[in-house]
């Protein structure tokens, strides 16, 4: 069992990658995969480790059906951390993929101490569900955890037999009876599309962020024990989009740490005025030294989500060069962020009806 505990629930950055794959026996995410997979999280070293990714890559490659697995617990709204994630879920879908991204309503109300009501994970899983939508997943790629089928909540209660408290206990340290079942849900969530009931035995992909490698653990571990030959699922790993504030990752529960998808653009344009970055103390230091954009809150923006490679290599040079100043590079991820929460906040409109008639009907 690894020595160091990671809570999947907390909001800190974690600072060294190297050892937390060293104990929790992660690969780093190949180069080779890295050029042949035409996304710009594979690129720009987003995605940085797996486990079994290598069956994805072979059945891409092959264009052969995989499983595509995520979801959201519904306890606040998006913000561009999670359209990092949902990207990247399109990217797989792309590729062919059987997709599950689970608004999981359920998830949220039993874990999050925050949603004091089953109706309050549902009124997040109506907005969150209409990002969801106006980012490019269809209705057929999503699946509602409170409207899922009794076999989804049969096969959870066969899971609940295969782990035990002690291994919970092992896994996560003290876990209250919420968070266990939310637990318990997670698991059938990665596992229940390989059920005959749905597509049937294929490998499966999850990217999650490294925090929640304690879920991929257990769930690996729950694949063996039931009377189902699953293929053990796999997982990619990505960073996380680093919060506006220093040290922090973007969280729902600290607003002034993201942008958020429903903020108001002129908010938006605060939050990044007041961002952390990799500027020197006067402009003459930063002319003569260069910025330093690996900490710049304002560069990851750009690397997380600026479509154009050249771009944003561009951005990095001259802030490196000390070409570019603070200023004016804030400037420029202003009129990007607040383009995209225009267009992007429009599309939301238009679906957020939809999404209430599937939450609530
Ligand atoms: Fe960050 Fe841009 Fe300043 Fe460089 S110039 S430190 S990338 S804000």
């Amino acid at each position: 069992m690894p020595k160091t505990r990671i809570d999947p629930w907390g909001a800190i950055e974690i600072k060294d990658y190297g050892k937390v794959f060293k104990e929790f026996g992660l690969k780093p995410f190949p180069n080779e995969y890295k050029k042949r997979l035409d996304h710009l999280a594979f690129r720009r070293n987003i995605v940085i480790a797996h486990r079994d990714f290598e069956k994805i890559y072979d059945k891409i490659i092959n264009k052969k059906p995989f499983i595509n697995m995520t979801g959201i617990a519904t306890s606040g709204y998006l913000h561009m951390g999670h359209k990092a994630v949902i990207d990247l879920f399109i990217f797989f879908k792309n590729c062919g993929a059987k997709n599950f991204f689970g608004i999981c309503d359920i998830d949220a109300y039993t874990s999050r101490k925050k949603i004091p009501d089953l109706k309050t994970a549902k009124e997040f899983a109506v907005s969150n569900l209409a990002d969801a939508l106006a980012l490019g997943l269809t209705k057929n790629d999503v699946y509602i955890q409170s409207k899922k089928e009794q076999r989804y909540y049969e096969f959870t209660f066969e899971i609940s037999k295969k782990i035990t408290g002690a291994t919970f206990q092992a896994i996560y340290g003290t876990l209250d009876l919420g968070k266990i079942s939310a637990n318990l849900l997670q698991y059938a969530d990665i596992l229940h599309g390989q059920l005959k009931e749905y597509c049937g035995k294929m490998p499966s992909i999850t990217a999650i962020a490294i925090e929640q490698d304690p879920h991929i653990r257990a769930v690996r571990d729950v694949a063996k024990r039931l009377p189902y030959s699953f293929e053990l699922p796999s997982s990619i790993y990505i960073i996380h989009q680093p919060g506006l504030k220093e040290g922090m990752k973007m969280s729902s529960s600290e607003p002034d740490t993201a942008i958020f998808l429903n903020d108001k653009p002129e908010v938006a344009k605060r939050k990044i005025l007041n961002a952390f970055t990799g500027g020197k103390d006067t402009v003459e230091e930063q002319k003569r030294t260069g910025g330093n954009p690996e900490v710049c809150k304002i560069y990851n923006i750009f690397r997380f989500h600026y479509p154009d490679d050249k771009k944003v290599e561009e951005i990095y040079k001259s802030c490196k060069s000390g070409k570019l100043l603070c200023g004016n590079c804030k400037e420029i991820c202003i009129k990007f962020v607040e383009n995209f929460l225009k267009e992007h906040q429009k599309k939301y409109k238009k679906f957020e009806p939809i999404a209430r008639k599937m939450i609530f009907d």
